[in-house]
């Protein structure tokens, strides 16, 4: 069957912000291959939920690949080794997050020997629930950010009524273009990844929603979907829909507002509205699993930012010091700031040996001329974090209620609705911390109502 063109132009959502993207210092740069680490640490939390148990111990010889950590209960996601050699230690490592958690090191054999890998001829007769075993043993969490189970994204309740399935290549945090690059040199992974968890979720119709300052990405995955069987039979309704670029364009809710017209209630999931969404990684990683049978052991990240030499995308080996890969991309003694993931949403690190977890799409390292520290002054009254909210809340408001521990107050102006996005914060004219405020009142008032009689 002859096809037209997938691509389509789609509108913007009210709100947001227009930040200087910097993807320029990556965005051309093809997916670099580094050299094995000599040492990866591997947090046993690397997911939402209940973090693994170790099922190693010091001194074990490892494979690449072979399990190290069990999931432990129903929202949870085993760990991997990740390169062949010796666990050297399990103890309470630094984390991403800035705690410390439970990680497993090993220091390589420089053999990179794998765990023999399942063979898998075909997934035809397969049913869905073994897929969904094989995604789950693979260890493949959202890798967009999220890293929710996947196979828990993908067991949706019996009452749920989806019919689409988006695949998010927004990627509208400013600086890293690694779903970018993923998306031009390894499009049909992504697009038989998209497939399969339009099958095993029974949906009919798949959107890919990329911004349109990626159009060499646009084409590649056009021609990646155009090649798959079931959208070449009329099966999957595929459509490749290119967003204008604007902060957070990428937030669920906004790519679903945008590409479907329809609005996630307050507190609801994109579940309620019919809408399960996806990263372009994850669905990668989906393909690996199932057509593969391998699991998740390493990712690609763009290590950027004005504090490189040579900043560029990678594929990691999950458990790389940041050190490591500072080094590797140009990164000298006098390092300013490293953050995890990008400068809106992104967390700023205190160790130099935080490991890259399955959630890291970036670093970021900034010289120390970029940062300042900008004293806070009150509120004006401007109105301009109201202004760029993507979700239509009173930034400001919830931020006062928070600073005068106000906090049962604070509900009234909705705090469970805030994505953290930063814009708010980003516009501030008297460099308010309003996300810091909103986060602290969202802690505070699920304190309360934990403490609260029921
Ligand atoms: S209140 Fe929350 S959702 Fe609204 S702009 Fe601020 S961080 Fe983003
Ligand atoms: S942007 Fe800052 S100063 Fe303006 S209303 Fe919001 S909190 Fe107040």
């Amino acid at each position: 069957m002859a096809l037209t063109s997938l691509i389509q132009r789609f509108r913007s959502f009210v709100g947001g912000i227009h930040p200087p993207y910097h993807k320029d210092l990556t965005d051309h740069q093809t997916i670099r291959q580094l050299p094995l680490p000599e040492r990866v640490i591997l947090p046993l939390s690397q997911h939402i939920g209940t973090p693994a148990t170790a099922c190693v111990k010091v001194g074990d010889t490892v494979l690449t690949g072979q399990m190290i950590g069990a999931a432990d209960g129903p929202v949870s996601a085993p760990v991997h080794a990740t390169i062949s050699g010796t666990v050297t230690a399990i103890g309470m490592y630094p984390h991403p997050s800035g705690r410390e958690v439970q990680s497993v090191v090993i220091e390589s054999d420089g053999a990179d020997e794998w765990v023999a890998l399942p063979k898998r001829d075909g997934i035809g007769g397969v049913d869905n629930d073994t897929l969904r075993g094989w995604i789950a043993d693979a260890g493949v969490v959202g890798l967009g950010g999220a890293t929710f189970p996947t196979r828990v994204k993908m067991s949706p309740p019996e009452t749920a009524q989806l019919d689409t399935l988006v695949i998010n290549g927004a990627e509208c945090e400013p600086y890293l273009t690694a779903d970018h690059r993923l998306m031009v040199e390894e499009a049909g992974r992504i697009a038989e990844g998209g497939a399969l968890i339009a099958r095993i979720l029974g949906v009919g119709r798949v959107i890919v929603g990329i911004e349109d300052n990626k159009a060499d990405a646009t084409v590649c995955m056009e021609k990646a979907l155009t090649r798959l069987d079931p959208v070449r039979s009329g099966r999957l309704d595929v459509t490749v829909a290119v967003v204008p670029t604007k902060y957070p364009q990428g937030g669920e809710k906004q790519l679903i507002a945008v590409l479907t017209g329809r609005e996630i209630p307050s507190g609801g999931l994109p579940m309620d509205v019919g809408v399960v969404v996806h990263n372009v990684g994850t669905a990668a990683a989906v393909s690996d699993a199932v057509l593969l049978g391998r699991p998740l052991v390493e990712r690609v990240v763009t290590v950027t930012g004005e504090g490189l030499a040579a900043p560029g995308n990678a594929r990691v080996r999950l458990g790389t010091p940041a050190r490591a890969l500072i080094e590797a991309f140009g990164g000298g003694e006098q390092v300013g700031k490293v953050v995890f993931g990008g400068p809106m949403m992104g967390v700023a690190q205190f160790h130099m040996e935080v490991p890259v977890i399955k959630g890291t799409s970036g670093i970021l390292v900034l010289p120390p001329e970029a940062v300042t520290l900008e004293d806070i002054r009150p509120c004006i009254r401007c109105s301009a974090c109201i202004e760029v909210c993507p979700i239509g809340l009173l930034p400001n408001m919830i931020s006062v209620c928070a600073e005068q521990l106000a906090f049962a107050e604070s509900e009234q102006y909705h705090p469970f609705d805030c994505i953290e996005c930063g814009c708010c914060s980003y516009v501030c004219p008297s460099y308010r911390p309003l996300v810091q405020m909103i986060r602290y009142a969202k802690t505070e008032v699920r304190s309360l109502k934990q403490k609260a009689p029921h």
